[in-house]
């Protein structure tokens, strides 16, 4: 064991607030269990670790959402995830979850550590609390009144309609999600990883890696362009991994309702599951093997939109511990459409995976995503593609080759392998091939090239068909019986090769595969360097041929594209009818728009995107706030005339007491105010 490669292999925690997608599988998970099947038929030590990130705000959204605990939803997902893994063949050597007991103690304990070490620093700001429940509120726990569009139920980090991001403060009529209670302002003191002065050494660490995917690299690359900014570690929250007690109290601050950000407790949640799974080793130490010897190669397979993480912020959280090994690759894929448009899993715009399997193969649909990884750009998904690649390379190509491998040996040598005799140009050829195939596709997969991978590995079933043809046993047998007897061995000899080979890629009719050939164990427990013998005895005997993969009907394809078809035309029809909904005139007329001239503007401080107004309505003066201020600079709107709804109700916004809206065009992310064509009388009515 001593002088064997050593693996930590990790695949990004799945949310466990909704089911997976195919969209997940391709991004972190597919590769992360071929590279780590990969390595141990390289005889490799691996741990190969994953598990469910279980807290942040969107969980207890879900929670109060369906009028359950935040338990019961991770519960709930954590289980339905963790199937769906099984059965697509995910080979982790443990899956955990971040709210395990070990978990949080783990969290805590790195959290203690960096404390102890004066890593932290800490900010004492304002932050809008809930008075009536007693809490503070996450940004995602303030809704209210888009500036932008007028939404009224925008979120306060963003608005779902139109898409701008927010902060709480630029709400109009802001409230609690939990008890619609207006929030106030309450100072709170929070906990920051100091990111910026770990700057020069992740630069230092991250410019060693120059063989990194180059659209990892430009994402890095880009933050450190921009400044890396302090990160806030901590949160006021009743749902996460608590803030030790210890280290509050030497910060003469009060820990209670503060845990740590989910972001900061959820790559820990690798390391402990590592723990769990030495501790049911029976070797509780072994852990640190994989995450502290400097010969260990950390690996984490992520999603793009993980980078900043698995890259930035816990290589700092690892570099501020100190005992702990780099990363030493994070392959980042890109994203994965359907069918030329982007997942949407609030329109049912998916392929859930769960569901996937209940009607198809999972070896079809890793076959389909490893061949199409989104490795260095976005991919996309399509059932026609997928019924392609299952019918003319499963079936046509692999299953084919093994189906009249089986077929003719059962007929003419009565189910046992014959023996070899004199090679020819081509038989020597077929062995060369094979050779070849194990270590191109493993220098591929030891690249992270798993498209190409795939296609190696199924070239080696297209020669071996080819071969069959090339020989024409059918014509051999009876020419030159010495011939025919060496085909069909060296075939018999492919299929067992093919069986290793594959098992990465296609687990399970790897399995089946070897069950036919009636070998002992599984081929996971072959070698990789053993490919390329040729182990099957003469006279070794086959076991009963079946189907390797089925073909695939049209009807299942087309059921399934249609399916997705109504998901897109649903959801567009509903916002369309949204979009036309009539009201009458009266309803129309309740709305009392006036001409309005700006006497005076203001910015507001601290809200970067409000300004503050004075206007004049004939006689009256009123004061509005409008959310003008990255388009506008105060004194360009002064003098301006303006619309405005006259008779809207009264909000205070950021302690600002705004008295109407004033009438924009929102253009391409930009904001034009309506003015009238010609001089107009502030106080007039639009009509
Ligand atoms: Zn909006």
């Amino acid at each position: 064991m001593a002088d064997q490669e050593r693996y930590m292999i990790t695949s990004a925690l799945p949310y466990a607030n909704g089911p997976i997608h195919l969209g997940h599988l391709a991004g972190a998970y597919l590769p992360g269990d071929i590279f780590a099947r990969y390595c141990r038929l390289k005889q490799r030590d691996v741990v190969y670790i994953c598990g469910s990130d279980e807290h942040g705000v969107p969980i207890m959204l879900r929670a109060r959402a369906e009028g359950i605990s935040p338990q019961e939803v991770v519960d709930r997902y954590h289980a339905m995830i963790k199937e769906s893994f099984e059965k697509v063949g995910m080979s982790f050597d443990y899956y955990g979850r971040t709210s395990s007991p070990v978990h949080h103690q783990t969290s805590r304990d790195f959290f203690e550590h960096l404390a102890e070490k004066d890593i932290f620093v800490r900010k004492t700001d304002k932050q809008l609390y809930d008075p009536e429940a007693g809490m503070f509120l996450a940004d995602r726990f303030v809704r209210g009144t888009c500036p932008k569009c007028g939404y009224e139920d925008a979120y306060g980090d963003q608005c779902e309609r139109c898409g701008t991001s927010l902060s709480p403060a630029d709400l109009i009529n802001p409230r609690s999600a939990i008890t619609n209670a207006r929030p106030v302002e309450k100072e709170t003191t929070h906990w920051y990883l100091p990111l910026a002065d770990f700057q020069p050494k992740l630069e230092a660490w991250i410019n060693a890696h120059p063989e990194w995917r180059p659209n990892v690299l430009g994402q890095i690359q880009s933050w450190f362009r921009d400044g890396l900014k302090d990160r806030a570690v901590t949160r006021d929250l009743p749902w996460g991994v608590a803030l030790p007690e210890a280290v509050a109290r030497a910060a003469g601050v009060d820990a209670s309702g503060k845990v740590l950000y989910v972001w900061f407790d959820a790559p820990i949640g690798y390391i402990s599951a590592t723990r769990e799974w030495a501790a049911q080793q029976g070797d509780p130490d072994l852990w640190k093997r994989y995450w502290q010897d400097p010969q260990s190669k950390l690996v984490h397979f992520i999603g793009k939109d993980n980078i900043v993480f698995h890259c930035l912020i816990f290589p700092a959280m690892l570099m501020a511990h100190g005992d702990y090994v780099l990363p030493l690759n994070v392959p980042s894929n890109e994203f994965l459409n359907l069918e030329g448009n982007k997942f949407s899993t609030s329109r049912n715009y998916a392929v859930w995976l769960n569901e996937y399997l209940e009607k198809f193969d999972p070896d079809s649909l890793r076959y389909t995503l490893a061949s199409n990884m989104p490795e260095t750009r976005d991919a996309d998904f399509s059932w026609n593609d997928f019924q392609a690649r299952h019918n003319n390379e499963l079936a046509d190509i692999l299953g084919n080759f093994v189906n009249r491998t089986f077929t003719f040996i059962s007929k003419y040598y009565d189910g046992a392998v014959p023996a070899r005799g004199a090679l020819d140009a081509l038989d020597q050829e077929m062995i060369e091939q094979i050779a070849r195939a194990a270590v191109e596709v493993g220098e591929q997969l030891d690249a992270f090239r798993f498209k190409e991978a795939t296609r190696r590995f199924m070239d080696l079933a297209r020669f071996a068909n080819k071969y069959f043809n090339d020989q024409e046993p059918w014509k051999t047998r009876k020419s030159a019986p010495e011939k025919c007897a060496t085909t069909l061995n060296l075939c018999a000899q492919a299929a067992r090769s093919l069986a290793v080979l594959m098992s990465p890629f296609l687990p399970f009719g790897a399995r089946k595969l070897w069950q036919m050939l009636q070998l002992s164990g599984t081929p996971e427990a072959a070698t990789w360097e053993g490919i390329a013998d040729l182990q099957l005895p003469a006279g070794h005997r086959l076991g009963k041929l079946e189907i390797l993969y089925s073909k695939i009907d049209d009807a299942v394809i087309a059921e399934e594209v249609q399916r997705l078809k109504q998901a897109l035309s649903g959801a567009n029809g509903a916002a369309e009818a949204a979009e036309v909904e009539h009201i009458s005139i009266d309803e129309f007329k309740k709305i009392q728009l006036k001409t309005a001239r700006v006497i005076a503007a203001e910015a507001i401080p601290k809200a970067k995107k409000l300004l503050k107004l004075q206007i004049e309505l004939g006689t009256e003066k009123r004061q509005l706030v409008a959310g003008l201020a990255e388009h506008y600079r105060p004194e360009d709107l002064v003098g301006k005339t303006v619309i405005v709804v006259a008779n809207l109700q009264p909000a205070v916004i950021r302690g600002v007491e705004s008295q109407g809206m004033l009438l924009a065009v929102e253009d391409g992310g930009k904001l034009i105010v309506i003015t009238p064509e010609q001089p107009a009388a502030s106080g007039k009515p639009v009509a």
